[in-house]
């Protein structure tokens, strides 16, 4: 049966070029694929360094978007777990070798040979570029597809899949629960969940920002307490008191202020920027055994956890819902951190011109 099927989506077609209208053909379904209709899609900032190929990875035309919900159009003939109808989701990754010792124990984000990413990768099978969310269809393999549990808003829980995930999962491998003392660098995308999901795990929080400006915004979100990393008199009380720190910050940063914070045997653990940060001092690494550490999204069988543990705690991401045709202007107001705190598209928007 053929049933690939043309979709229309945003497209960058180059660097300096802002997102167009664009179509192309999803492929033919697997019998292990599922397709679906994308309802939601959040805008990350991975959507905007890849559009512009800041990474030096992208293959253009790129389709970005990677914190997609959708509703399932049709499945393959071997696909048990979806039927028509269903509402599903899918994060940043679509496929990996599913043999490894990773992909074994369900860290398919570690896969040793490379997950394959939602855009911009290649297809495992006919090696065609894999194109993201910001489009109406999508067919993805079933073991990469996640149920969107019943209770959870659809047009709120899109970031859950990549910058709710991206601060769930250390949280977990940490091993943060209620009396874990945990700290929050940043308050964006990823800073936001971090505090909302650490809070929901039973661990008191405390953002750490600049200035005094967030507060109140930290509070609301649950933080617990509010320290100034200017202060240096606040900083020296706060010694030792940290089992984690998330450090969301996107852009290159000094970590050395920070490390001082952390207890005996605490981590920082770095999930927003990929590249060089300042000079590291390992002095308060060695005689605390603490530890700088990074990491990368979560597997599909946290995914789904998180997916759960959001819908039971009722725990949603804050989203400012926009328009297809708004993306360019998001992307803007993205890098000047003018987002409270997520922009998800209504992908409903694709198919109408603005008035
Ligand atoms: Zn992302
Ligand atoms: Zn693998």
């Amino acid at each position: 049966m053929r049933f690939a099927m043309k979709t229309i989506a945003y497209a960058s077609h180059s660097p300096d070029s802002p997102l167009v209208p664009y179509s192309f053909e999803r492929r033919e379904l697997r019998d292990n694929d599922v397709a679906m209709e994308v309802l939601y899609c959040g805008v990350c900032h991975s959507d905007m360094h890849m559009s512009h190929n800041d990474w030096g990875m992208t293959v253009y035309p790129v389709v970005p978007g990677h914190e997609i919900i959708g509703r399932v159009t049709a499945v393959g003939s071997k696909v048990t777990r979806y039927k028509t109808g269903d509402a599903v989701a899918v994060g940043c990754m679509v496929d990996s070798c599913m043999e490894c010792d990773q992909c074994h124990h369900g860290e398919e984000q570690l896969c040793r040979e490379g997950m394959t990413m939602t855009y911009s990768s290649l297809d495992r099978i006919d090696h065609t570029v894999t194109q993201g969310g910001y489009s109406k269809y999508l067919v993805v393999r079933e073991e990469f597809v996640l149920r969107v549990p019943d209770g959870l808003d659809l047009s709120r829980a899109a970031p859950l899949l990549c910058a709710g995930i991206t601060t769930y999962s250390p949280l977990r491998t940490w091993d943060v629960g209620p009396g874990s003392r945990v700290g929050v660098i940043g308050m964006g995308g990823l800073g936001h969940m971090a505090i909302k999901l650490a809070v929901g795990l039973g661990a008191e929080v405390t953002v750490l920002s600049r200035s005094e400006g967030k507060r109140a915004d930290a509070m609301e979100l649950g933080a617990d307490k509010f320290l100034i990393s200017s202060d240096a008199s606040a900083m020296d009380k706060a010694q030792s008191s940290f089992d984690l720190i998330i450090d969301t910050v996107p852009v290159k940063h000094d970590l050395n202020p920070y490390t001082p914070l952390l207890d005996i045997d605490g981590t920082l653990v770095i999930v927003g920027q990929v590249g060089p940060v300042a000079e590291v001092n390992t002095a308060p690494l060695l005689f605390g055994r603490r530890r700088i550490a990074a990491s990368p999204i979560g597997g599909i069988r946290e995914t789904q956890e998180l997916l759960d543990f959001c819908a039971r705690k009722n725990i949603l991401p804050e989203c400012e819902i926009i328009r297809m045709d708004e993306i360019n202007t998001a992307f803007e107001r993205m890098e000047r951190s003018d987002v409270h705190y997520r922009f998800v598209i209504d992908m409903a928007t694709l198919e109408t011109e603005k008035k």
